[in-house]
């Protein structure tokens, strides 16, 4: 049921996780709600490796979503050099129905009070002193909707972030993905591969996920060559070394999508902000968003919370709201810069080099102690400090934290 008035606290663009977290967390603090989805339903179509890390999956508890408990990874050098971390007692990350996560996501904003309309995405929208006015397309009809602020959690292309100026992401990578049957994985475990050849300046994956196998590569478009994602995944399932690997594989999905990794300046702007990839919010390292887009709205919530209820956007409170996120942005460009001193910048022979020194038990164990999925600063730092042979990457992590 719509509000009679048409009139909401918030509109949010886009029902994805981030949009419905973002919904039920206004919501406990009694904030009216309205979500504008443009499909027909939620969670489709998908593009995502499907992994939501330990912290992320605590907040919605949608255990029942799960595919694969993921506890270790096979990781390879460009000439095969493997090393293999982690142990099935520690839960690393989950594999997720993706669909079914989403919606159950958006269910809790709904139970919680916050309100859906799908197939709707508005068509313009203008912020004057006392609020937001839109006009929505409702199912092939423009309705007037208004509301004190609007939210953009509407993915990477963000129509908000466009249509309010909001800046762009840093980095705008490309991930692509085929799920088949009949990889022959250790379930609990995933694989990654790098080289030029196979997933230039970042790694490829293979993901166990129930009953298929996630597999993937990421990259930026600058490093791809003239090369498409489906050029590179071609690459790895015949390349000499993991040929034999992909020999039964069947497809049966493949997709193919943006992973903006870079926070924009100000993801609050006057009436507006944006949430989630909109923001640009994914992890350099390994291109996941759903953790870090319920991160931010954890960090905003109770500032914009209040900004809301008292009817306040004064530059201080918005000034505010933005300052709140440095932290976040300070974390991204780190781990960015580890990522480039460990994986973007080395060439292969560099890279076969680093992984003769990650494949030492000395290394491994220290890996296994200090590697998080969700945060590799920890790790990364260690590693350049303890590690003699990493020393010389110092230099080139260093000026990337001071520049990048
Ligand atoms: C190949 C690949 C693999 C990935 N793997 C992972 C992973 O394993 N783990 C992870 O955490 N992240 C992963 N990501 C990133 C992840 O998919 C995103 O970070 C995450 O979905 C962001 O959530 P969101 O709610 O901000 O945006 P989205 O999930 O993109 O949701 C945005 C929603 O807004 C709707 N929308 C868009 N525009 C409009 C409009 N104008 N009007 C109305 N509605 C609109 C969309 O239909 C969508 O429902 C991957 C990405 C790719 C491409």
């Amino acid at each position: 049921m719509i509000n009679p008035d048409n009139h909401y606290d918030v509109i949010i663009v886009g029902a994805g996780p981030v949009g419905g977290y973002l919904a039920r967390r206004l919501r406990e603090n009694e904030i009216s709600v309205l979500m504008l989805e443009e499909h027909n339903q939620i969670g489709r179509p998908f593009q995502c490796a499907g992994l939501v890390n330990p912290a992320a999956m605590e907040k919605i508890g949608a255990y029942d979503t799960v595919l694969t408990r993921i506890w270790g990874a096979r990781m390879y050098s460009p000439s095969g050099i493997e090393i293999e971390i982690g142990s099935p007692d520690k839960v690393r990350t989950w594999s997720v129905c993706r669909k079914l996560f989403d919606e159950r996501v958006v269910s809790q904003a709904i139970e919680s009070g916050a309100q859906l309309l799908l197939s709707s995405r508005p068509k313009s929208a203008e912020v004057n002193s006392i609020g937001v006015n839109l006009t929505v397309d409702v199912n092939g009809t423009e309705t007037n909707f208004s509301c004190k602020m609007l939210c953009g959690a509407d993915g990477a292309h963000s129509w908000v972030r466009r249509t309010f100026r909001m800046g762009r992401p840093k980095e705008m990578m490309i991930g692509f993905q085929v799920d088949v049957t009949g990889y022959p994985g250790v379930d609990g475990r995933l694989d990654m591969f790098t080289g030029q050849n196979v997933a230039p300046g970042f790694f490829a994956w293979a993901i166990p996920s129930g009953d298929t196998t996630r597999i993937g590569n990421w990259s930026v478009p600058e490093m791809l060559d003239g090369r498409s994602c489906e050029d590179l995944y071609d690459a790895l399932r015949n390349s000499e070394l993991w040929r034999e690997r992909f020999s039964n594989c069947r497809e049966v999905g493949r997709f193919c999508g943006p992973i903006p990794a870079g926070l924009l300046r100000k993801p609050v702007k006057e009436r507006v902000a944006v949430f989630g990839d909109a923001a640009g919010l994914c992890k350099p390292t390994t291109g996941g968003g759903i953790g870090k887009g319920f991160d931010q709205v954890d960090i905003m919530i109770e500032e914009l919370s209040r900004a809301i209820q008292q009817d306040n956007f004064s530059p201080n409170v918005i000034e505010r709201m933005n300052s709140s996120m440095s932290e976040l942005r300070r974390n991204q460009n780190r781990s960015r810069a580890l990522r480039n001193a460990f994986l973007t910048e080395c060439s292969d022979e560099e890279l076969d080099d680093v992984f003769a020194v990650w494949s030492r038990p000395d290394v491994i164990s220290l890996i296994d102690e200090y590697g998080e999925i969700e945060n590799p600063i920890p790790l990364g730092m260690k590693m350049l400090k303890n590690v003699p042979e990493f020393r010389r990457l110092t230099n080139k992590a260093v000026r990337a934290l001071i520049w990048g």
